[in-house]
């Protein structure tokens, strides 16, 4: 009994480390974008939300508050390496952006 315990306990642990996403993702959705700021270069991983964009990001570098170029619709779009969720729907589904559409 006491062996299966341990087992157990193990068996665990292992799950812990070999999941580095957080969730289920049904499509090829890329939840986290490395953001480079403008202003000092700095890079900083951060994970996006998927129901909302997101218009102002601090540099966790110099502290700029970066807001999205003319077009973008949130600062991944415009500082990231990976657009945000809506866009990278857009895009799979040739659909317009749900985020992005109206005036
Ligand atoms: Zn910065």
């Amino acid at each position: 009994m006491l062996g299966r315990r341990r087992e157990l306990a193990s068996a665990d642990t292992g799950s812990f480390r070999t999941h580095p996403d957080q969730g289920a993702t049904d499509c090829l959705m890329q939840l986290t974008s490395t953001l480079t700021c403008p202003h000092c270069g700095h890079r900083a991983s951060e994970t996006m939300p998927t129901d909302t964009c997101q218009f102002f990001y601090e540099c966790t570098g110099c502290g700029t508050l970066l807001r999205p170029e003319a077009g973008d619709c949130c600062v991944f779009c415009s500082y990231g390496d990976v657009p945000c969720p809506p866009i990278q729907e857009a895009e799979q589904t040739g659909r317009p952006a749900s985020c992005c559409s109206g005036s």
